[in-house]
């Protein structure tokens, strides 16, 4: 990842959302990208040139932009309409975004659009996290990466953020091993990001 004078930033030439630009670069702001956020908080993930990205929860394409800027190729699903047309707009102007508007409780209805890929991202807001997370492991390659970011509010509204955690975590623990959980403050109240490989 890019860091210039200590600003997360990705190559693209032009701003898309109206992030602000710095030395050709567009600033990657973590109060707007969960995945920023864990950059920032020393949880960096390599994006190499190479990397083929399984984003669920995709919204406008916000972060999507971002991580399309460093690599191959980004299968990005989202069930509202809504932001499925930003998104829809952002893949047109990319080569490298493929935009899937689905459900990810369902991954059989668009598992025939994907491949296996390197990362797979989660940032859906949704009671069944933890679900979707294990359904989505067969895309994983063997030493892949899982980046979930954990919504508690959306699994529990009243809970405690870590129990709600601690219960994801030993749900998706026949998929997946945890390699480190980072809350998200100051930039995300109320998330956590699990850091996970695939199980063999
Ligand atoms: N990741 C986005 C970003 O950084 O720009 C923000 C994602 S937003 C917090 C969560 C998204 O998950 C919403 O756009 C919502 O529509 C989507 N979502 C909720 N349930 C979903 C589901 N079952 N399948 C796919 N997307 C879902």
């Amino acid at each position: 990842m890019i860091w210039i004078n200590g600003v997360l930033v990705s190559p693209g030439d032009r701003s898309l959302y109206g992030e602000r630009m710095l030395r050709g670069h567009r600033v990657w702001d973590p109060y707007r990208s969960k995945f920023a956020a864990l950059a920032h908080l020393g949880y960096g993930v390599d994006l190499p040139p190479s990397l083929r990205v399984l984003y669920l929860g995709a919204a406008h394409g916000t972060t999507v932009s971002h991580i399309a800027d460093y690599v191959e190729c980004v299968y990005a699903v989202e069930i509202a309409p809504r932001p499925m047309q930003d998104l829809l707009s952002l893949a047109r102007q990319r080569g490298n975004i493929v935009s899937i508007m689905g459900d990810a409780t369902r991954p059989e209805e668009y598992a025939p659009l994907l491949e296996r890929v390197d990362l797979l991202y989660q940032d859906v807001a949704s009671p069944c996290q933890a679900e979707i997370a294990s359904a989505h492991r067969v895309f994983l390659k063997e030493g892949g990466l899982l980046l979930l970011m954990v919504k508690t509010r959306s699994i529990d509204t009243t809970a405690d953020p870590d129990e709600v955690t601690r219960g994801v975590i030993e749900e998706i623990s026949p998929s997946y091993r945890l390699k480190a959980v980072v809350p998200l403050d100051p930039y995300h109240r109320d998330h956590r990001a699990l850091v996970c490989e695939g199980v063999k």
